[in-house]
């Protein structure tokens, strides 16, 4: 029986929701980073010691977006990504790929060393492992290539706890920590060297003004030369068009008491089953799919938890997650137009942000200080995808047109006792009551148009498309809109 569960990411449990200061005036400023997760604060962490005006807003808190709702692995073995990398690209990139994560993951440790920053860091060994015969052989390709580019791995043919094992990989040197203890310190630390964070501070709108790009907050304006977008999504459309250069993938995680085995280990194969430990708790991600499919939030947390009980777990914490995945499986970091240096972006991590935010944090700030960076060729947002990558562009599409029109289709259907859309000056309204409290608010996402769903388990205004998050009341909680939809009466949205 499931007692007690907390509709919470464990790392948000306890969090100091008091300790934040917001933008209070009109700013200028040299450099603006839009976004307070792994890729904003490695980048500020980077430039902290540069004698550049830099400044970093966070619409919420720090951490509290995707990067408080992760696993929180420190890893390179990453599903089969170099044979994937090696189908889509060549064998070059993929092993420069492969550079740049064990690049990242020595990084991190050497900050976490160094600053003496209280983590919970652990190294463990990690597995990829096949729950399906036809699994087998593409995990052997993926430890040849591993083998080629100088990594030690082995075979494991014995039993995973929790999964079915038919073949698996190990490797060392890979490490888990507890995320918002990590970007807690890296706040605390950067605080020291004169780089403002505004939190609760959220940029609307953007428009460039001669040298100077101006930004709107809620309140003040902010003027800035240079803006990084570590923003995950980015809240406009222009110039970078991320909707087909990307797809949405959703999964959901339980962490429950157990014994702590000291091991990660991943499927080779989607859906996704992730596994670590943390403390005394087994963190177990599964259920993942593309955002666009299964959007019944409620049916969702129903199987995940039955899931769960199957296997005994005793489930404390439940929460979600959504990352981008991009057409060749190689993050965008960059400059996110040509012939332009004032507009740089670090998303697109394929569901390893801990690695890639930290690699963004390194290539943008080296973009920044004119110096050269390895990796910045990999993660160009503007390099050529090659034909080869035909398929996942068509799939993108369509899931897009797909969580589009099936947002439509169910626009007029009433997913739930308590829901009731209506048609009023030609808008679509979502009514929801609650008790005696009536909630009303525009049933549109401002971001692309997609027509919201109503989340049963949070409460909450889902899109279905792109991700973003609306409050009961139509308050925004999360982007890529930074539009409220709460209605009112004229009509002004
Ligand atoms: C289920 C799941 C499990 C994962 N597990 C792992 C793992 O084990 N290891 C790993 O390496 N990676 C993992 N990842 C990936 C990783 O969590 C993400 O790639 C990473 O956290 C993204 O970091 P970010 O800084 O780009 O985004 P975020 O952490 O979302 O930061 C962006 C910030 O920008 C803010 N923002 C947005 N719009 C505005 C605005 N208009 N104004 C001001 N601020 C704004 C947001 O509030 C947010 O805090 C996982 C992903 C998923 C989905």
């Amino acid at each position: 029986m499931v007692m007690k569960v907390k509709n919470q990411s464990i790392w948000l449990d306890g969090y100091d929701y008091n300790d934040y200061v917001s933008l209070d005036k009109d700013i200028t400023c040299d450099i603006l980073i839009i976004g307070g997760g792994i890729t904003g604060l490695s980048t500020l962490y980077n430039l902290r010691k540069s004698n550049l005006n830099v400044v970093l807003v966070e619409a919420n808190l720090v951490g509290s977006g995707v990067s408080g709702y992760t696993t929180g692995k420190i890893n390179f073995l990453q599903e089969l990504i170099y044979s994937d990398i090696l189908k889509q690209s060549n064998y070059e990139k993929a092993k420069l790929y492969y550079d740049s994560q064990k690049y990242a993951i020595k990084k991190i440790v050497d900050i976490i060393n160094k600053e003496k920053i209280l983590c919970d860091l652990e190294k463990t060994d990690s597995f990829v492992f096949a729950n399906e015969e036809k699994e087998i052989e593409k995990i052997k390709k993926e430890k040849e290539l591993l083998t080629s580019f100088g990594e030690r791995v082995e075979e494991y043919n014995r039993d995973l706890l929790y999964v079915q094992n038919k073949y698996a990989i190990k490797v060392s040197d890979t490490y888990v920590f507890h995320p918002l203890k990590y970007l807690l310190a890296l706040k605390k630390i950067i605080r020291k060297f004169n780089k403002p964070i505004y939190e609760k501070t959220k940029v609307n709108n953007i428009i460039k003004n001669g040298e100077y790009y101006n930004l709107q907050t809620d309140k003040y304006v902010i003027k800035a030369k240079k803006i990084v977008l570590a923003c995950h999504y980015p809240f406009f459309l222009f110039p970078y068009f991320l909707p087909i250069k990307t797809n949405i993938e959703k999964s959901y995680i339980i962490a429950s008491l157990a014994k702590n085995a000291h091991k990660t280990y991943i499927t080779s194969n989607k859906p996704t089953t992730s596994i670590r430990y943390h403390k005394d708790y087994l963190i177990y991600l599964s259920n993942s799919h593309n955002i666009s499919n299964k959007i019944d939030e409620k049916e969702n947390y129903e199987e995940v938890i039955k899931k769960a009980n199957n296997l005994n777990l005793k489930v404390k914490y439940i929460w979600k997650n959504d990352d981008l995945i991009t057409l060749d499986k190689i993050p965008y970091i960059g400059y996110v137009k040509k012939n332009d240096k004032t507009l740089l972006i670090g998303t697109g991590y394929n569901t390893w942000g801990m690695t890639n935010g930290s690699l963004a944090g390194f290539i943008l700030s080296d973009l920044i200080m004119g110096n050269t960076s390895k990796y910045a060729s990999l993660t160009d947002p503007l390099r050529v995808i090659h034909i080869k990558n035909t398929l996942p562009k068509i799939m993108n599409i369509f899931y897009n047109s797909k969580g589009f029109l099936k947002s439509k289709i169910k626009k007029n259907k009433d997913w739930y006792q308590n829901v009731k859309i209506k048609n009023i000056n030609g808008k679509s309204v979502a009514i929801y009551k609650d008790n005696d409290k009536e909630y009303k608010v525009y049933n549109t996402c401002p971001h692309m148009g997609c027509s919201l769903i109503f989340n049963a388990v949070d409460k909450t205004w889902d899109c279905p498309c792109h991700a973003s998050r609306f409050s009961l009341s139509g308050k925004v909680i999360k982007g890529p809109s930074t539009k409220d939809i709460t209605y009112n009466e004229k009509n002004l949205f």
